[in-house]
C-alpha cells in the first residue's frame, strides 16, 4: 500500500466529506468505504485503488464561486459559476474506483483511463445536470458514451 499524505483544506475537506455521505446516502452505486480528501496544494483529482482513496483539489471548489458586478444593486454578487461542479468532479474520482472494484486494475486498463466502462460507471454516478462537464476533460469519450449534456449553457 501506498504512504498516503497531503496537507488537508479543512473546510473543503468538511463539505467534500458531507457530499460523499450524501453520494453513499443517495445513491447504491457508489462505491462504498472510500476515503476522501481535499489536499491544499494538487492540481488534480486522483483515485487510489486498492487504498479506495479519492481527492479533489480545492480549486474545485473555488471554481464553483464567482462574482460579478450588479450595477443595479452597485455591488459586487455572488453567483455559482460552475454549480455542480464538486459533485461532477467527486462522481469522475468515485467511477475510476468503480471500474477498479469491479473489474481490477485490468478493468481500466482495457479501454483507457477514460473508456467505456470509466463513462458507463460515471453515467451511474454523477447527477445528470452536472454530468456536461465531463465534455471539458474528455470530450470524445463523453459523445462516444453518449453522456448528457442536459444543465449545459443553463448557469452563468
Ligand atoms: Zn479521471
Amino acid at each position: 500500500m501506498r504512504d498516503l499524505k497531503w496537507d488537508i483544506h479543512e473546510d473543503y475537506q468538511r463539505e467534500l466529506q458531507v457530499l460523499y455521505d450524501l453520494f453513499v446516502y443517495a445513491n447504491d452505486a457508489t462505491p462504498k468505504r472510500v476515503q476522501v480528501f481535499c489536499p491544499k496544494r494538487d492540481n488534480a483529482g486522483r483515485a487510489f485503488w486498492p487504498e479506495r482513496v479519492v481527492t479533489v483539489p480545492a480549486f474545485v471548489f473555488n471554481d464553483e464561486k464567482g462574482r460579478v458586478w450588479s450595477p443595479r444593486h452597485s455591488s459586487w454578487i455572488d453567483v455559482p459559476k460552475k454549480p455542480g461542479y464538486v459533485e461532477y468532479y467527486l462522481a469522475h474520482e468515485l467511477a475510476h474506483i468503480y471500474v477498479f472494484d469491479y473489474h481490477g486494475l485490468r478493468g481500466d486498463k482495457i479501454d483507457g483511463d477514460h473508456g467505456e466502462r470509466f463513462m458507463s460507471a460515471f453515467k451511474s454516478l454523477c447527477p445528470i445536470q452536472w454530468q456536461h462537464y465531463e465534455y471539458e476533460y474528455k470530450p470524445d469519450s463523453a459523445r462516444k458514451s453518449d453522456v448528457s449534456v442536459e444543465g449545459a449553457g443553463s448557469h452563468v
